[in-house]
C-alpha cells in the first residue's frame, strides 16, 4: 500500500497511526510461516495443541479484523533518517506520538501507558518519553524510515542483562542466554524470538538485543561468526525443552537474532531482549514529498 500527503508532517504521523494499528492486527508473513513450521515440527502434545491455537489465532484476527493480542504494548520505533529528509527529528517525534494517540483513540486500542511511580494512566499509549523512538542517521539521504514494534510487557519482563568479563568469552555468552530463557519459562509466551545484543556498553547492548528481535525470522547476522552463534545458540535454546507457552516440547524459539558492537577490552555485556510469538512490527518509507510506501522490512 502507499499514500501521498502534501505535508509531510502529517505524512509521518498518518503513518504512524497505520502502523500501530497494522503491527497489531496482521503479523508479517515470515512469522506466519515460522509459526506453521513450528507447528508441523512440534511432537509434544500440549506443545502442538498451543501452536495449533496461536496458528488459529492469528487466522481469527485477520478474519474479524482483531489484534492478534490483548496486550497493545508500548509503541517503540525505530527511525532511519536521511540527511537530507525535509523534517526535521523534533517533529518526526511529534508526528510519532499524535499518531500513536489517534491509533489508540480510533481504533479503538488498549491504553497501557501509566506513570512509572504512581501508575496513572498517562494517556493514549503516550506520555513522558512515551513513545520510545530509536534514532540512526544516514549520509547522502533524503528519505525516512520508520518502523514500529509494539512491545508486550509478558516478553518485556524478560529482559536480562549480564556485565560478563572478557575472560568468560563466547561460552559466558551462551550461558547467560540459555539461563535467561529457561529462567523465563512460558512467561514470554513462547516460542519467539530471542534478540542478544553483545559488546557496546550496558544500555547499547540492551538496545542491540532490542535491535535484534525486530529483524525479520530467517535474517542472519552479516558476521560469518554472530551468525555461526545464532546457529548454536537456537539449537541449543530448542533442546532447553520449554516448549511453546513453557509446557514443554520441541520448539522454545522462532529465531535467535543477534546484534553486536565493539566494546572496551575489559567489558564484555551480554543482553538479552525476548519477543513472543505475536512478534510484531510494520515499517513505513517516507520520501521528502510525502509519498509513504509500507511493508514489513528494514
Ligand atoms: S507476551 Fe506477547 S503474546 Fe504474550 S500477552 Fe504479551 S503481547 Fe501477548
Amino acid at each position: 500500500m502507499s499514500t501521498v500527503a502534501t505535508d509531510l508532517r502529517q505524512a509521518v504521523e498518518d503513518a504512524a497511526a497505520h502502523l500501530y494499528v497494522w503491527a497489531l492486527k496482521d503479523i508479517p508473513q515470515d512469522l506466519r510461516d515460522a509459526l506453521a513450521a513450528a507447528k508441523d515440527r512440534e511432537t509434544s502434545v500440549p506443545g502442538r495443541r498451543v501452536l495449533e491455537t496461536i496458528v488459529k489465532n492469528v487466522d481469527v484476527a485477520e478474519a474479524e479484523n482483531n489484534i492478534v493480542c490483548q496486550d497493545t504494548g508500548i509503541a517503540v520505533y525505530t527511525c532511519r533518517v536521511g540527511e537530507h529528509f525535509p523534517l526535521h527529528p523534533a517533529k518526526i517525534y511529534e508526528a510519532l506520538k499524535i499518531g500513536t494517540e489517534r491509533a489508540t483513540l480510533n481504533t479503538p486500542l488498549r491504553s497501557n501507558a501509566v506513570h512509572t511511580l504512581t501508575r496513572e494512566n498517562t494517556g493514549p499509549n503516550t506520555g513522558y518519553r512515551l513513545p520510545i523512538v530509536h534514532w540512526d542517521f544516514l549520509p547522502g539521504w533524503d528519505g525516512l524510515d520508520v518502523k514500529c514494534i509494539p512491545k508486550g510487557s509478558g516478553s518485556e519482563n524478560m529482559s536480562f542483562l549480564k556485565m560478563c568479563v572478557p575472560a568468560d568469552g563466547v561460552k559466558g555468552i551462551k550461558q547467560f542466554v540459555l539461563e535467561s530463557v529457561v529462567g523465563a519459562g512460558g512467561k514470554p509466551c513462547p516460542p519467539g524470538i530471542v534478540g542478544v545484543g553483545i559488546g557496546g556498553s550496558a544500555d547499547y547492548a540492551m538496545f542491540l538485543a532490542k535491535e535484534a528481535i525486530a529483524r525479520p525470522v530467517g535474517t542472519t547476522n552479516p558476521d560469518p561468526e554472530v551468525a555461526k552463534l545464532e546457529r548454536e545458540l537456537f539449537d541449543l535454546l530448542n533442546e532447553t525443552g520449554v516448549g511453546p507457552m513453557g509446557l514443554g516440547g520441541d520448539v522454545t524459539v522462532l529465531s535467535c537474532h543477534i546484534e553486536h558492537a565493539d566494546t572496551h577490552m575489559t567489558l564484555n555485556p551480554v543482553a538479552v531482549n525476548y519477543q513472543c510469538w505475536a512478534a510484531r512490527r510494520a515499517s513505513a518509507h517516507i520520501t521528502p514529498d510525502g509519498h509513504v510506501d509500507f511493508d514489513r522490512e528494514f
